[in-house]
């Protein structure tokens, strides 16, 4: 086990850091494995209902440990659907994560940190600052929540993606650990092809993402000129898009088929013809599908939204030239739960 891992909050810790920690202090693994699915199968946390743990062990774990998730403050749904749910932290901070539901399937957009520190021009969580990287528990604290309030309209929740608040492979180890317990069919049992992570370009930290985790993979490319891209995300500075693209083209080739590239159209800046073009070469490089989304307006930024005739020949463009392109609906946008729209609740205390 490594052993920087704090061990206080059981939630915390995958199946094998908890296995470690039950034997360092004399108990067995197959006990760590039993508590395990208390925890994350049948949702329990208090460990006297842990029933088929030996007493003296569920004393210690009383003594020595907590099983700490956040909880639900504010509910907000849309008129279409969408809920927001607000998560507060145990330091009385919050963030924020919103639940998609569909026809087919559910979606549950979750956030890596407290604020953002990258600073895109169009994300209104950018405004909110930086404050601090959420735990293991805190991310997966947030599936959690959300499934329990999910359950009864709607059902089990099938599909996570990482694009709330803040930029994950800047909190890469629980990133990582998140996602492990959410796809361990000890724990949540989520396919590896329903959880995935967004970046907002961290180059260097692209490879250790994917070796040390079988997540699907998004980039927020958002433009296709470093001129461009760099006025609208300032990270394009530490790592231009020509960093980005060797190391997409890094990844093994079965692995590529779920990398995509996030792009936000903003009217009058990204969307034109010449734009395509080069979207068209850079995902033909990298092997990547692309996903386009309208900008969501809002009072922090003064771009606009793309003309829908430039949207939809744009993303034809693609298709027609043998590139995987969607264009991801714009749900919950009067509760302020689209992309890039989160952060209203930062503080609740
Ligand atoms: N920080 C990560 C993940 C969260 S942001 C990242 O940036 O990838 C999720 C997505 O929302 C990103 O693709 C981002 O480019 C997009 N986004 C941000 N602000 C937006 C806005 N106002 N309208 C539409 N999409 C936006
Ligand atoms: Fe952070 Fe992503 Fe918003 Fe950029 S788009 S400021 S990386 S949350």
């Amino acid at each position: 086990m490594n052993m920087a891992r704090n061990t206080e909050n059981l939630l915390d810790l995958r199946l094998s850091d908890l296995e470690a920690y039950f034997v360092s202090i004399g108990a067995k693994p197959f006990n760590a494995r039993q508590a395990y699915k208390w925890i994350w199968q049948k949702d329990v946390l208090d460990v006297d209902e842990m029933t088929d743990l030996p007493k003296t062990l569920r004393q210690t774990l009383k003594e020595n440990n907590t099983l700490q998730e956040p909880s639900l403050g504010e509910i907000q749904r849309s008129k279409d659907g969408t809920t927001k749910l607000q998560v507060v932290l145990q330091d009385g901070q919050a963030v924020e994560c919103v639940l998609i539901p569909e026809s087919q399937r559910n979606t549950l957009c979750i956030s890596s940190q407290v604020g953002c520190a990258v600073g895109c021009r169009f994300c209104y969580t950018a405004g909110m600052g930086f404050s601090r990287n959420l735990t293991v528990s805190e991310i997966v604290g947030q599936y959690r929540l959300a499934s329990r309030y999910a359950a009864e309209p709607w059902g089990r929740i099938d599909n996570v993606v990482m694009m709330g608040m803040g930029e994950p492979l800047y909190n890469l180890e629980a990133v990582v650990d998140a996602c492990d317990i959410l796809m361990d069919t000890n724990a949540l049992g989520l396919g590896a092809r329903k959880v995935t992570v967004s970046t907002s370009g961290v180059a260097p930290k692209i490879p250790e993402l994917i070796e040390r985790s079988r997540v699907g993979l998004a980039v927020s490319l958002n433009a296709t000129t470093d001129e461009q891209r760099t006025k609208i995300m300032p990270i394009n500075r530490k790592w231009n898009i020509a960093q980005l693209v060797e190391q997409l083209q890094k990844i093994p080739k079965p692995r590529r088929k779920r990398v995509f590239l996030e792009y936000v159209m903003l009217g009058g800046i990204n969307d034109t013809m010449a734009d395509a073009k080069r979207l068209l070469s850079i995902a033909r490089r990298t092997g990547a599908k692309v996903n386009l989304i309208r900008f969501n307006p809002h009072p922090k930024a003064d771009f606009l939204s793309p003309e829908e005739e430039n949207v939809l020949q744009f993303q034809k463009f693609l298709v027609d030239n043998g590139v995987g392109a969607w264009l991801r609906k714009s749900r919950g946008q009067d509760i302020h739960a689209a992309c890039g729209m989160l952060g209203k609740a930062d503080k609740v205390r």
